[in-house]
């Protein structure tokens, strides 16, 4: 950042004390509900650790058994997870607010026993299966995620469910049969809310070598193609480095996820259940291959070691922020929406579409089938992450192509236009851009302290700046609460 865009940082943080607000507040309330087809069930898809690029590359660069299925469906192309890691992002799901309003996946900087402990979601806030379970559905959460299967629900993502169960090891290929039990115990008349958490993309290539090797060798030269054709551009410089291999068997993990989504469908539909159920498919994050692995900042907090740059909860970048969210709906005909859509959008609008009361106070998002037909507000929305899980906090903000990182230690930020710079390689501030940013960051800042109250969130020093030109007022620090 230049010296001239710190003091303009500066003064229009002043200026923005004086006036009250210098950009839209983030908390957007919803727009007019407008009563769309009402489908009976729903079931709600989350595949853990899917990027976007790799998700729909591997259908667009070969149909397969989902790419039928695509096409009837409602395909948000740019949607953006509130977080890089898991328990942030899923709290955005369920209970339709950023990370700032629901507190959960906050990593404190204790360690206890080798354990990083998250913080769970705040009890106050209210969730979508709480709401469904109240108006008569059935819940029911199937995971093979650890932080939505523990017993005692320690994250408080699954608050409301009433079923819970462990994803058997066969994980995506046996979903359908073991919540098919589930059904088949379900009184006929009443409605559905399922759940279910997939893991292959978030495990499968995290393992010893000799284990990837074992199944790159079996795939076929076809596979392997299709694989390098959508790998992002720093995974497979070097096809027989490490890197490359985690990549291969990531890929391949995605890919026996389309197809079990799409065996899915069909088993559904041969049910009928497809008539009156909404399918919703997400994921929490994406995964890095060295996507920036030479990001100097990032290293600064994580470390140079290029397996820090296999993963996920460091960094903002779109490689963790860009996700796939495929709706499908019996009375939407299938299309692809290529507007920026977030995490936060699922709950309120399947809640709309099932006649579930869910409607969070100050919702930030949007309904998603909004964007068939976008009002100028939902064009001009801003998607915000938040909750690092390993090195320096940021938050980013993205509205339109643009985007900012707030590197919340060091107070730097980055700038990209991602319509001329895809892989954020390099940052670009514009006086404009700084201005527009620094208001909406001061914004998301102020949320997180009118909600939580807990300002561990802030940096001291953060604190302090902000307090000397008239925010956070009464909001103590770490420094003065050991005193
Ligand atoms: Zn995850």
């Amino acid at each position: 950042m230049t010296i001239n865009h710190i003091r303009l940082r500066c003064g229009i943080l002043a200026v923005c004390m004086v006036l009250g607000a210098c950009s839209k507040d983030p908390q957007v309330s919803a727009e007019t509900p407008l009563p769309e087809a009402s489908p009976r069930n729903l079931l709600l898809i989350c595949i853990d650790t899917v990027r976007a690029d790799v998700f729909y590359g591997l259908g667009e660069a070969h149909k397969d058994s989902l790419s039928a299925w695509q096409d009837d469906a409602l395909v948000f192309e740019q949607a953006i997870s509130s977080s890089s890691w898991t328990v942030p992002a899923l709290g955005s799901v369920f209970s339709g607010l950023w990370q700032s309003g629901h507190g959960g996946g906050r990593l404190p900087d204790v360690n206890i026993g080798g354990l990083m402990l998250s913080t769970a979601l705040n009890e106050g806030v209210p969730l979508l299966a709480e709401a469904a379970e109240q108006e008569g559905f059935d819940t029911a959460a199937l995971s093979a995620s650890p932080w939505t299967n523990s017993p005692d629900d320690a994250m408080g993502l699954t608050r409301g469910f009433k079923e819970k169960q462990k994803l058997g090891r066969l994980g995506s290929r046996a979903a359908f049969g073991q919540m098919n039990e589930i059904l088949a115990q379900k009184p006929e008349d009443t409605p559905f809310f399922y759940y279910l958490h997939f893991m292959e993309a978030h495990d499968w290539h995290v393992t010893a070598e000799p284990v990837l090797d074992a199944r790159i060798a079996k795939f076929s030269p076809e596979e392997r193609a299709l694989f390098l054709q959508v790998a992002p551009p720093q995974a497979c410089k070097d096809e027989q480095s490490l890197l490359c291999k985690r990549y291969l068997v990531y890929a391949s993990a995605v890919k026996r996820l389309r197809e079990s989504i799409a065996v899915m469908l069909t088993r559904m539909e041969e049910k009928s259940l497809l008539e009156d159920t909404v399918v919703v498919v997400f994921s929490d994050h994406g995964e890095e291959f060295g996507d920036h692995a030479n990001d100097k900042r990032i290293q600064k907090t994580v470390g140079s070691s290029p397996k820090k740059f296999v993963g996920h909860g460091q960094s903002m970048y779109q490689e963790l922020l860009h996700v796939p969210i495929i709706v499908w709906h019996p009375k939407y005909d299938g299309a692809g929406i290529d507007e920026l859509v977030s995490l936060v959008d699922i709950g309120p609008t399947v809640a709309r579409w099932l006649d579930i009361e869910f409607l969070p106070a100050q919702w930030p998002g949007y309904y998603l089938d909004n964007y068939l037909q976008p009002s100028q507000k939902a064009l001009e929305r801003v998607a915000y992450a938040s909750g690092i899980a390993n090195g320096e906090q940021q938050i980013s903000a993205q509205q339109g192509t643009k985007k900012s990182i707030w590197y919340m230690v060091s107070d730097e930020n980055s700038y990209f236009d991602l319509a001329s710079d895809p892989y954020e390689s390099h940052s670009a501030p514009s006086d404009n851009l700084v201005l527009r940013f620094d208001g909406l960051f001061l914004d998301y800042a102020r949320s997180m302290q009118n909600k939580e109250r807990k300002p561990a969130l802030l940096p001291d020093e953060q604190i302090r700046r902000l307090q000397s030109i008239g925010y956070l007022q009464g909001v103590e620090t770490s420094a003065d609460t050991e005193n």
